[in-house]
């Protein structure tokens, strides 16, 4: 647990020539769940953000499909998606957008089974018949019959958030080292010294919110990985003829081959939901997944492709039972598991973070989490 609260963030401390700065909390990566957790915890501690790359953002964050949706992850990640959406929303990070999950004849039990798994959670999910698809998707094929509409799935400003942690976080006092990969980490002494390329910080505590490096930065730590594994998403931007309508929904197949939205100028953002295992890199597309992705486009429209935009692939990164991991490691002192945020780590980051923040603090869950157990994404299930 971290042991300061200083409301008015002092600078780190330096004790004198070459010797390590030294913070509370050494979180290492600044995409979407290092920055919102930095902005959460910046206010009470002393908080450094340590970066590989040259910028934030460059992995997983700075590619997504820029979506909020309650059914997203499943059951056990929903809670966190509706605890972010009002604040989400409040703070002008949504736009309305909404969600369709289509289907064939045959197929609808599959559209059963979506309902079902979230009706406890109370998300709000329509029926649509061959009619009302056709009236949201002009030149929906004839083959999908049946679907459900989601209404309350909105865009999510994805970069406008990130920055808005990030200069929170700066706000509140913490600092971020770019260009830093983490390549060592000792605990000694109630403490760890972490090892970049060029520098040498101290912190109490260690945040792993490395995204796809999650598992090669525990071993790093000497801690047991949990199995974090990432996955390669490709997303095709496609301008279509007829232009796709501004208000059209996501539209997504039940079985989970593909989705698209509309984007700005007419066109389609497209990915063939694809879910390739791949070490820990810099994702590119591969050909193959473009293909596969506009061949399934062409089965459920009838739109031309005008012309194909450069597409782009990012991981998405899942532990074992696909639930995000957060807490501090069972076994490993002062180590504390941010890592697992599959495709949903943009739209659950608000309340991943008040969440984590609290555990880091040793504090209550504040109020408008109160929904959220955190048991549920504790790293010791890994441990049995
Ligand atoms: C194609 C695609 C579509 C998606 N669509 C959505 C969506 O619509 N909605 C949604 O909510 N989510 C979506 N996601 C998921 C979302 O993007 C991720 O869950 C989220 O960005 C994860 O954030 P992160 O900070 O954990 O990871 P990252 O953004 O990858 O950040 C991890 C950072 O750690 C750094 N790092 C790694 N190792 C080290 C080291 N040794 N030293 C220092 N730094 C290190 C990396 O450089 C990186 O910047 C999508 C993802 C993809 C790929």
């Amino acid at each position: 647990m971290v042991t300061a609260d200083r409301p008015d963030a002092e600078r780190p401390d330096r004790p004198g020539g070459d010797a390590p700065r030294r913070y509370d909390v050494a979180i290492v990566g600044a995409g979407m769940a290092g920055a919102s957790l930095a902005a959460a915890l910046a206010p009470h501690a002393r908080v450094v953000m340590i970066e590989a790359e040259a910028r934030p953002g460059y992995h997983a964050t700075g590619r997504s499909a820029a979506f909020w949706q309650e059914t997203y992850g499943g059951p056990a990640v929903q809670p966190l998606t509706a605890a972010s959406g009002p604040w989400l929303d409040e703070q002008g990070f949504l736009s309305p957008r909404g969600a369709l999950h289509i289907a064939r004849a045959g197929e609808e039990g599959r559209l059963d089974a979506l309902r079902h798994a979230f009706a406890a959670a109370g998300v709000v999910l329509e029926d649509r018949d061959r009619a009302g698809l056709e009236a949201l998707v002009p030149g929906l094929r004839a083959v999908w019959t049946a679907g459900l509409a989601e209404p309350s799935c909105r865009d999510i400003d994805v970069a406008g958030l990130h920055g808005f942690y990030l200069r929170a976080a700066a706000r509140s006092g913490a600092d971020l080292c770019c260009d830093s990969p983490v390549v060592g980490l000792d605990w000694s002494g109630g403490r760890w010294t972490i090892t970049t390329k060029g520098d040498s910080i101290e912190a109490e505590v260690l945040v792993d919110a490395a995204g796809a490096w999650a598992d090669e930065v525990a071993a790093l730590a000497n801690a047991r990985p949990v199995g974090i594994r990432p996955f390669r998403r490709t997303m095709v931007p496609l301008l279509v003829d007829p232009p796709a309508p501004a208000a059209m929904p996501l539209v997504e197949e039940i079985g989970g081959s593909f989705y698209f939205k509309p984007e700005a100028g007419g066109r389609i953002w497209l990915s063939p939901h694809d879910e390739s295992p791949s070490p820990p890199c810099d994702a590119a597309p591969e050909e193959i997944d473009v293909a596969i992705a506009i061949d399934r486009l062409e089965q459920a429209v009838d739109w031309r492709i005008a012309r194909r935009e450069r597409p782009w692939a990012g991981l998405r990164s899942f532990a074992p039972d696909r639930i995000p991991v957060y807490g501090f490691d069972p076994a490993v002192p002062g180590f504390f598991w941010c890592a697992g945020q599959g495709g949903f780590g943009i739209q659950t980051a608000p309340a991943a973070a008040g969440m984590a923040a609290a555990l880091l603090l040793g504090r209550a869950m504040p109020e408008w989490l109160h929904g959220i157990d955190p048991a549920r994404y504790d790293p010791s299930r890994f441990r049995a």
